[in-house]
């Protein structure tokens, strides 16, 4: 099955303050698409921006609207769920994914979609050699540990957003209505043939990464929390060793107490354990917070997000 010019592509951007780099993104990214001589979209979902952005997206629309479409959020919801929005209302058949700021550079997308034509349904592209901070570098290679260890996610690199869909993998992402999750791994779930090609990655052109440390932690967890209960499982086992562990504590402490008389020593070892022990209940607790919170997040099913105001092409 090859993706003909006639089958429409779509290009999905979640825009966050990112005024000083849109204009060198359309720049850039409109002419690789022309080139390309297939149908295609682009949808920006402005998310929440306090800058210029939506300005500069509304110009955009007014001097492209033949392919150009803008979803406006009321406020921010992340980059997960910017691109949510735009995978429920877009039309393509193929989809790409990319991030606002040129750190994926549009001249990569061709690459993709070879790998489309060639029958993946699910192209990932890998970061050949990645610009960002060497604690971002490290903590996500850790993280990468992580996930291959406790779910059967194969992917070189989780965090490259530039990659490209079929349109049945699209819909499986959407009707699984999923909140908090981290879009490469939900689509690696639903994809039968996915393949990955390395692309460059630059330094963001302007401005800082949206993501703080704090952002960082809390997407990581929901990267592991949304897809396995290894967390829970791995926690349980280590709760079994410490039983045991108790067991044979409390044995060698009744036979000393039987065999060898009263003993006070050793009160402070004693105090050394019910810390740890209860330093590994609080993470216990926070453990299970984690995966009670997501099922508070689905039970309670209220819209993700709102869309204020939408650009749609016109001929
Ligand atoms: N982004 C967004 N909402 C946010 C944070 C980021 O739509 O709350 C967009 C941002 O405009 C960019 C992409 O997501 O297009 C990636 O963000 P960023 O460059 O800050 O992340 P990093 O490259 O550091 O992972
Ligand atoms: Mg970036």
């Amino acid at each position: 099955m090859s993706a003909a010019p006639t089958v429409l592509l779509s290009v999905v951007i979640p825009v966050f303050n990112e005024e000083a780099n849109l204009p060198t993104l359309f720049a850039r990214l409109y002419p690789v698409l022309d080139a390309l001589q297939r149908r295609y979209e682009i949808i920006f979902t402005n998310d929440g921006s306090a800058d210029r952005s939506f300005e500069l997206l509304r110009a955009q629309h007014a001097a492209r609207p033949d392919v150009t479409r803008v979803i406006d959020f009321n406020a921010n919801y992340g980059q997960h769920m910017a691109i949510m929005a735009a995978f429920e209302n877009l039309r393509g058949e193929v989809i790409v994914t990319l991030d606002a700021d040129l750190q994926n550079p549009p001249e990569e997308i061709p690459k993709l979609l070879a790998q489309i034509d060639v029958g993946y349904d699910y192209v990932g592209g890998f970061r050949l050699k990645r610009h960002d901070s060497l604690f971002r570098t490290y903590a996500s290679k850790f993280v990468n540990f992580v996930r291959r260890r406790t779910t059967n996610i194969e992917m070189t690199d989780q965090g490259c957003m530039l990659r490209a869909y079929r349109r049945p993998i699209i819909d499986a992402i959407v009707r699984s209505g999923a909140i908090n999750t981290f879009i490469p791994a939900l689509a690696y779930t639903f994809s039968s043939h996915p393949g990955e090609v390395g692309v460059q990655h630059d330094e963001r052109l302007a401005g800082v990464s949206n993501y703080s440390f704090y952002k960082l932690i809390r997407l990581n967890f929901d990267l592991i929390t949304g897809f396995t209960l290894a967390p829970l499982q791995l926690f349980t086992m280590f709760a079994m060793a410490c039983s045991a562990g108790s067991l044979l504590l409390v044995l060698v402490l009744a036979y000393r107490r039987l065999f060898l008389g009263a003993e006070a020593e050793g009160v402070f070892t004693l105090f050394g354990i019910v810390f740890f022990l209860l330093s590994v209940c609080m993470v216990g607790i926070g453990l299970i917070g984690e995966y009670v919170g997501r099922t508070y997040l689905v039970v309670r099913s209220r819209q993700r997000y709102f869309i204020s105001r939408q650009l749609d092409t016109k001929e």
